[in-house]
């Protein structure tokens, strides 16, 4: 029996060991390690790849989403749409920036935000939507812009997971006002510690992008406002450069896995992702949701298949926003979400074999109905 890793973060640095490690050496002997040659173009590189304008380097994708609604002066009194099924960073970012996050719920079978839902929650105060391409797939993007279009609202992209990722063939990070990524280890396009980006088509956002994440400054020591440090450094821009040469080729391998799934598992109890045909998902989750998760996850434990719950509480119930007061029984769909999804491994170096292994167990676990 071997194990399967739920996600194996070794693999893409053994492919790229020697390249790395000339990237490595590369900035230690450089003499400069912030905000110099490296995130310069990467940042370039990142930008052409999305086919925006402007790329701007970060700390981390928190700092990318909250440095967004600060360059468009959206804080106190403000309200930001969000999904009310995402990862909690998406609503802290709104925290961060001194707004209040007003969730509204999913369409049940692709998990992203469901634009039908959007004007409902829509307020005097309302300045954005910041929507999520969740687990790499693409959001509704043409319904969300005409929305915020009637409303005079902003569209911020959490693109955190979406790295690729095309929707009716524009790549994500260029369907909104501006969007945020991370390289969080684990995301489809990964740094070697923290690291995030924004990108824009907007000249005044991307100014502003500059000015926030270096301490308010353009020109040392000269203090426009009160600004942040949060930078990408220039080791992280080096590995990144390294790493987004074989960015579409892994997403294609995470694509061929999804395909296997797909099709391993189609006629059985899990209820499978659905792709609308006019996105290229990405694949950083294979998210199911199955009616009894704990039969499963006992199967893959006695396995060694790695699983994951994404997420296992949506950020309403979670004790950081108890101060909201949403009553327990809101947002129903994001709450059942939680109970029933799980994610399984998923990764650019998964082998087919080992995908073959987790799509046996699943069909083990539950009934094949065909025949029935
Ligand atoms: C990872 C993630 C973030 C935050 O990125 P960090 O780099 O960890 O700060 C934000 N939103 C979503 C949807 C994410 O998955």
């Amino acid at each position: 029996m071997t194990a399967i890793p739920f996600l194996d973060l070794k693999a893409p640095h053994a492919e790229l060991r020697d390249a790395l490690d000339g990237a490595y050496r590369r900035v230690m002997d450089s003499g400069w390690y912030l905000l110099g040659r490296e995130v310069e173009t990467f940042e370039q590189e990142f930008a052409t790849y999305c086919g925006v304008r402007h790329c701007i380097g970060v700390g981390n994708g928190l700092d990318a989403l909250h440095l967004i609604l600060r360059a468009m002066d959206i804080g106190a009194g403000d309200e930001v749409i969000v999904p009310s099924n995402t990862y909690i960073a998406t609503w802290l970012a709104v925290s961060y920036a001194g707004a209040c996050p007003v969730p509204v719920e999913p369409d049940e079978t692709t998990f992203n935000i469901d634009p039908g839902r959007l004007e409902a929650a829509i307020t005097s105060r309302t300045k954005a939507i910041l929507a999520v391409h969740l687990y790499g797939q693409p959001a509704d993007m043409d319904s969300i812009n005409t929305v915020a279009q009637k409303h005079g609202l902003q569209v911020i992209e959490d693109a955190a997971q979406a790295h690729g990722a095309r929707y009716k063939g524009q790549r994500t990070g260029s369907l909104g006002d501006a969007a945020g990524f991370s390289f969080y280890p684990g995301k489809n396009l990964g740094a070697i510690g923290d690291g995030g980006a924004v990108t824009t088509n907007d000249d005044g956002i991307a100014d502003r992008l500059r000015v926030l994440r270096n301490y308010g400054s353009k020109v040392k020591y000269c203090n426009e406002v009160k600004g942040y440090n949060s930078r990408l450094d220039e080791l992280q821009a080096a590995f990144l450069r390294v790493k987004l040469t074989c960015l579409d080729k892994w997403n294609s391998r995470r694509t061929a896995i999804a395909a296997l799934y797909l099709e391993a598992l189609a006629d059985t109890g899990l209820s499978l992702p659905h792709v609308p045909d006019w996105i290229d998902p990405v694949w950083h989750l294979f998210v199911v949701r199955v009616e009894d998760r704990k039969q499963l996850t006992d199967n893959f434990d006695k396995q060694e298949i790695g699983w994951l719950i994404h997420y296992p509480l949506p950020p309403h119930l979670q004790d950081a926003y108890r101060d909201l007061g949403i009553p327990a029984n809101a947002f129903p769909i994001a709450r059942q979400l939680a109970q029933d999804n799980i994610s399984l491994p998923m990764g650019p170096h998964l082998t087919h074999a080992q995908a073959t292994i987790v799509a046996k167990v699943c069909r083990d676990t539950f009934p094949v109905l065909r025949g029935l």
